[in-house]
C-alpha cells in the first residue's frame, strides 16, 4: 500500500476534527472544548504525549492502580494512583 499509513496494520485510520490550533510563544496549543468535552479532559487531568512517526498522540493517562491495574477507590500517592485494596497491604509494611 502507498504512503498512506492511515489504513496499514490494522490500524484505526485518524479522523480529521478540522480544527486547527496555533502554538502559542511558549509552545503550547489548546485543545477545542468541544474535544474536551468528548474525552471528558479536565483542569489539572494527565495527558499522555506519545509519537507515531511525524504524528504527536495526545491521551488522556488512565486511571488504575500503579501495582494492580485496578480503577476502584483509587488515591494518590506521590503522583502514583494506589487502590484501596494495595494501599491496605502496603500499610502491613
Ligand atoms: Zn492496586
Amino acid at each position: 500500500m502507498p504512503e498512506d499509513s492511515n489504513n496499514g496494520g490494522g490500524r484505526v485510520a485518524a479522523r480529521a476534527t478540522g480544527v486547527s490550533r496555533k502554538v502559542d510563544d511558549l509552545g503550547r496549543i489548546v485543545l477545542p472544548a468541544e474535544l474536551r468535552r468528548s474525552f471528558d479532559i479536565r483542569e489539572g487531568d494527565h495527558i499522555d504525549i506519545a509519537v507515531e512517526e511525524d504524528r504527536i498522540i495526545l491521551s488522556k493517562r488512565r486511571s488504575v492502580c500503579t501495582f494492580c491495574g485496578s480503577a476502584e477507590g483509587l488515591r494518590v500517592y506521590r503522583e502514583h494512583q494506589v487502590c484501596a485494596s494495595c494501599l491496605g497491604e502496603l500499610k502491613r509494611f
